[in-house]
Order: structure tokens, then sequence, then C-alpha cells
């Protein structure tokens, strides 16, 4: 039977120039180019995830950790052959716990940052339209150095890292290793 891939992503503030579902974005691009590549299917997606480090800034929205693996439950019970592609840094902890076959995309490229270089260039790369360009520019921030951090805390805008860097180039680049990565933590 073919396997069946999910998108795991969270709808949440990414700065300025980035929008809400960047996450479930880039994790739904992985799933397909996966999916191509090993003769999978992609299902449908999880689109909201545990972002309560995200809650300062208005429009997130987040699942509690127990809704979030409930849902996650209730899909792999009707479905044998499923893996989790999961764009979002919340929801490692809880794929994890889970021990469901999974990739934490976040987990598999370091450093991953937040609506910095890394994921501003996978978002020009899969979805140039929806990168607001003139908004993109250098933020004051430092990297979260304990659990339970709030993004707020280290950063006003909401980013962490330097958009600044960003490029359609890396971002292929990136999103080329995110898909060998992927292919690897799912046994491939
Ligand atoms: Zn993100």
């Amino acid at each position: 039977m073919a396997l069946l891939l999910v998108p795991v992503g969270s709808f949440e503030q990414h700065g300025p120039h980035l929008p809400f579902e960047t996450d479930l974005i880039i994790a739904q691009a992985v799933a397909k180019a996966v999916a191509e590549r090993i003769g999978g299917v992609v299902g449908e997606s999880v689109p909201v995830g545990v972002s309560v480090e995200h809650m300062d800034f208005p429009g997130t929205k987040t699942l509690t950790v127990d809704e979030f693996k409930k849902k996650i439950l209730e899909i792999a019970e009707k479905n044998r052959d499923v893996a989790f592609i999961n764009g979002h840094g919340g929801n490692n902890r809880s794929l994890r716990e889970l021990g469901l076959r999974h990739a934490n995309l976040t987990s598999l490229f370091k450093p991953y940052d937040h609506a910095g270089e890394i994921e501003t260039s996978l978002m020009l790369y899969l979805k140039p339209e929806l990168v607001r360009k003139r908004e993109i520019r250098q933020h004051d921030f430092r990297w979260p150095d304990k659990d339970g951090w709030k993004t707020m805390d280290y950063s006003r805008s909401g980013v962490l890292g330097d958009p600044t860097k960003a490029t359609n180039e890396k971002g292929e680049r990136y999103f080329r290793e995110l898909v060998e990565k992927t292919l690897k933590a799912l046994g491939y």
C-alpha cells in the first residue's frame, strides 16, 4: 500500500513579510516531493499546531498539546501506512512522544530559524507571490536559550534570524536538502 504523507503545519505569525501558513506551505511542498519520489500519496493537512510560544502576536492560532496529539492519533488510527511531515518546531515534541512515523523538518536542518534566512528563502523559492518583499528587513532578536520560551521575549517583531540574507537560489538548495533528509528520516 502506498504511504500516506500528512503535512502538519501551524497558523502563526511569521513577522511582517511571511504568511501565517508558512510552516504548512513548506511541509506540503516537502510531502509532495517525497510522495513523487516514493510513489506515496499526500493526504489532508493538519493546518494548526501547537503555537503557544507565539500567542502574544495577533492572528496566531494554537491547539493545546492534548488537542494536537488527539488529532494526530485520530489520523493514525484510520490510516495504517502513514507518515507525518511536520514544518513547525512547536509540534516536534508531541510527534516524538507519540512515536508514530514522522519527520520534523525543523530538526533536520540546523539552525532552523523563524521567518529568517531559511524560512524566507524557502518561501521565495516555493511561493514568492506570498512574500511581502518590501517588508524584508533586519530585526533585533536573540536566539531562544531555554525551554518554554516565548517569542516576544526574544524578538518584538516575531522574527528570529536574518531574512535579508534570503534568496530564491538558497531556497531551492535548502528545499532539496530538506527532501533528501526527510526521505532518510522516513527510512528510504
Ligand atoms: Zn515557521
